[in-house]
């Protein structure tokens, strides 16, 4: 990778192959980096298997694709197995499998996506259960469809998990019960979205194709379910919940739950961005002036990372941003920019807008969390949330505070598995609002590093 650059991209999903393809056109030096091998993040990597079009529909293939051939088109450098650990002012850190670097570039783009909400329950290490993306994760890359043998259960909230559902029916895997751990009040009060969902029809067309294959395969959809608990020896024998407050049991040997995407924050909080708390998902994001501009100077952030959109409004939140760091180096007269990601903005709002009923729809019951003591919560330092809760007793009332108390979210992880679940289980304890609990504090490096390669570059 070169020393010096305009703009260095983390991140080559959607929304940072979008912003590498309009800074890269208003003429900007441009670079992007990513972890894995290929192209495409969550959504569009290994776009060009066959498999993956059983996974996408056929609108969100041709986009991806258009995507991804646009961007080899463009020229701009591709750092594959590239993971940026650390930043200091204009210095950025990064590992590949040869060699640890440190570069400099003018603007940062941290296009680093979202992940799975991690929700503790009581056997969630267990093998076979698994969470949605895992799932269709291992199905793209492998063709593969987590089931040892049927049935499966399905659980949780989330559009993620109708799409699974739908390729599990596809493949003709039994689903034995669909576990909807939803509020109604949230589908409630959705409505006041719904007309959106009409400004985006090829949108609406997919949503109702899943649902309609999901009843037409007749899944048991059992709502208003909480405790759900994995029980067995060496795998997922059987699945425990409650509904109406009595307990029921179902036989599975899989076990797949989602409870939605939040974005990654730590690097944003590793840096000291200021964060702001999304009261309806429940999560923390990175605030920015809605084109990637962050509370630090030459630091920007955008697609999922920046609020969880999905993946066709990532790909113009990265144009979008690219535009205003190419307009913020002076490179590209504003008045040209502005007329260059018109288009783009339009896009972008319009699907940001059309969003906002899964937001409300899909927002997630915080009673998930309400889970049994002797559940592990962090999986790195095995602290159960019965440690947890007497820890708070004790007046260990933040995340930071419990950590030091029980040692959850000292592990490998750096508390990315544990740090959600730990905020919330404290703001239940102690009646506190999530905002008061506040998070648990992320620092560099972001990524595991051998202490070597630190030492190395901050000789
Ligand atoms: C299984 C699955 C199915 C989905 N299906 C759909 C769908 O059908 N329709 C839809 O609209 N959305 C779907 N989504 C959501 C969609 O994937 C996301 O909305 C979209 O990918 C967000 O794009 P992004 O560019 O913001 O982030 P991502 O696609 O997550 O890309 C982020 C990239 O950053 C890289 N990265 C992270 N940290 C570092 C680091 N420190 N150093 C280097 N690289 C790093 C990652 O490797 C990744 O490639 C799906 C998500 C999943 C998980």
């Amino acid at each position: 990778m070169a020393d010096n650059m305009d703009l260095l991209i983390v991140g080559a999903g959607p929304a940072g192959l979008g912003a590498a393809i309009s800074a890269q056109a208003c003429g900007l030096d441009v670079a992007v980096a990513d972890e894995y091998a290929a192209i495409g993040g969550q959504i569009f990597r290994n776009i060009h298997l066959p498999c993956i079009e059983h996974v996408l529909d056929k609108r969100t293939l041709e986009i991806g694709r258009t995507l991804v051939e646009n961007f080899e088109k463009s020229g701009v450098r591709f750092h594959p197995n590239t993971t940026v650990w650390g930043m200091e002012g204009s210095e950025i850190f990064c590992k590949s499998l040869t060699e640890v670097k440190k570069i400099s570039a003018s603007k940062v783009l941290f296009a680093t996506g979202g992940y799975e909400r991690p929700v503790p329950f009581k056997g969630w290490t267990l093998p076979g259960v698994y969470t949605a993306g895992a799932a269709e994760m291992l199905f793209r890359s492998a063709g593969e469809l987590p089931t040892r043998k049927s049935p499966v259960v399905l659980c949780g909230n989330g559009p993620l998990l109708m799409a699974l559902a739908v390729h599990l029916i596809e493949h003709g895997v039994p689903i034995s019960a669909w576990l909807d751990t939803g509020k109604f009040s949230s589908k409630l009060s959705a409505l006041a979205y719904l007309g959106r969902i009409f400004h985006d029809m090829p949108y609406f067309k997919h949503g109702m194709r899943l649902a309609l294959e999901i009843l037409k395969a007749n899944v048991p959809i059992i709502t208003g379910v909480t405790n759900i608990e994995a029980h067995g020896g060496e795998f997922v024998e059987k699945v425990v919940f409650t509904k109406n407050g009595k307990t029921h049991e179902l036989a599975a040997s899989t076990l797949i739950r989602h409870e939605g995407v939040i974005p990654r924050i730590q690097i944003p909080d590793s840096l000291g961005m200021d964060l702001a708390w999304d009261t309806v998902q429940r999560y923390w994001y990175p605030k920015t002036d809605g084109f990637g501009r962050t509370s630090l100077n030459n630091v920007y952030i955008t697609g999922d990372n920046s609020f969880v959109h999905g993946g066709e409004a990532a790909i113009w939140k990265g144009y979008v941003c690219g535009y205003a760091i190419a307009e913020d180096l002076g490179i590209v007269p504003d008045s040209e920019v502005k007329e260059k990601s018109q288009e783009y903005v339009r896009k972008m709002e319009l699907l940001c807008r059309v969003r906002e009923y899964l937001r409300h729809v899909f927002a997630p019951n915080p009673e998930i969390f309400n889970v049994s003591d002797d559940t592990i919560v962090c999986r790195c330092e095995c602290v159960t949330a019965g440690e947890v809760r007497q820890a708070v007793k004790e007046g260990f009332t933040n995340p930071r505070e419990v950590k030091i108390a029980t040692r959850a979210g000292m592990g490998t992880c750096q508390g990315r598995s544990c740090g959600v679940a730990l905020a919330e289980i404290i703001a239940q304890e102690t009646g506190n609002k999530m905002e008061q609990v506040g998070i648990l504090k992320n620092r560099q490096p972001f990524e595991p590093v051998f202490l070597a390669d630190y030492c190395a570059l901050h000789a």
